[in-house]
């Protein structure tokens, strides 16, 4: 909120106000102009509207300026946040490409398929130890044995690695393992598990809801961050509409969308935003010229064999052909393609 004296109030009628919004817990922002003094109070609007500050006569107006969310919108930091991982920079003019399997499968399978992103161009490993799955009777996922397969693809080709937490009680297991957790779209709005991810130290990728609106979105982000976590990344997955010949409807109207209110980075995720790896590679050059600042992308040897999402997922040689492309699209963007 936005207070705004009247010209002329007095340094005593100054205090008064910010005594009355300090007591209600308010954190207040004094702005002296030559013409009038402005107050920015950041805490909960219900209590500054109950203190009915108009009714004081050298208030002039009492207006609600911020959003719901204040530490992941660009008025806390007008500038881009650039997410400093290992070497690599998400966020800044590098776009950076997450790719791999849906579910860590076994040992030779996550290997041969981070050699093969690697050779292409990716910068970050993506598959899921621990995945959330529609029924109950679907691959589970390797848990800790494939956090440790990732770990060793991570030494021997030098990816990053990304995985899902799925729970609150394996955010320190997860986070000892990888360089970046992933908050999947089921849980987007498990508060326990966002206020665990604050805790952890690592970055944290914040997929979208299938049904959920910018603002609850921004609103997911802003947990971590007030749990003392800033490096977060938006993941724009797909949202449920209507249509179902596609998996999701890819919503990369969101990514402008973000980049105006937020300061945070926006990733983009046309694998599970399509379901159908045939739109993967028009769908990732869209996000990009929409101004995306990384991608994530299923890639599996043998999507035929895979035990989840081989539907949409890229061989290492479409995978190959797809960045290829990319990277001759980031220069045309002023962008450069990984490192
Ligand atoms: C995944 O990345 O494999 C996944 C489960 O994604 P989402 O949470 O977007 O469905
Ligand atoms: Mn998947």
């Amino acid at each position: 909120m936005i207070i705004v004296l009247k010209k002329g109030a007095t340094v005593e009628q100054v205090e008064e106000v910010s005594t009355r919004l300090t007591e209600e817990g308010l954190k207040v922002h004094l702005s002296e102009g030559v013409e009038k003094t402005i107050m920015g109070a950041i805490g909960d609007r219900m209590r500054i509207e109950a203190l009915d500050l108009e009714a004081l006569p050298w208030v002039e107006k009492v207006v609600p300026i911020m959003a719901p969310y204040k530490l992941v919108s660009r008025e806390f930091h007008p500038a881009d946040s650039i997410i400093r991982i290992g070497e690599h920079e998400i966020g800044g003019s590098n776009v950076h490409v997450m790719a791999g399997p849906c579910a860590v499968e076994s040992r030779a399978q996550i290997l041969e398929t981070a050699h093969a992103v690697r050779e292409a161009g990716a910068t970050f490993l993506r598959g899921g130890a621990f995945k959330p799955r529609t029924s109950p009777y679907s691959f589970q996922g390797l848990e800790e044995e494939g956090l440790r397969y990732l770990a060793e693809a991570r030494a021997e080709t030098g990816l990053l690695v990304i995985t899902e937490v799925i729970d609150a009680q394996d955010v320190s297991l997860v986070a000892d393992y990888s360089d970046v957790l992933q908050i999947g779209a089921r849980n987007m709005q498990n508060f326990i598990l966002l206020k665990a991810v604050a805790k952890c130290g690592k970055p944290v990728l914040l997929k979208r809801g299938p049904s959920a609106t910018l603002e609850e979105w921004m609103m997911a982000a802003e947990y971590i961050m007030d749990g003392g976590n800033y490096q977060v990344m938006f993941c724009e997955r797909g949202i449920r509409t209507f249509e179902s010949y596609t998996r999701n409807t890819l919503d990369l109207s969101m990514v402008p969308a973000l980049h105006a209110l937020s300061h945070l980075p926006v990733i983009v995720d046309p694998s599970h935003g399509t379901g159908r790896w045939q739109l993967v590679h028009p769908m990732a050059k869209a996000a990009l010229a929409a101004g995306a600042d990384g991608l994530i992308v299923e890639v599996h040897p043998h999507p035929e064999k895979a035990v989840s999402d081989g539907k949409q997922s890229l061989t290492p040689e479409t995978f190959q052909g797809m960045m290829a492309d990319l990277a001759r699209l980031t220069l045309a963007l002023d962008r450069k393609l990984g490192e």
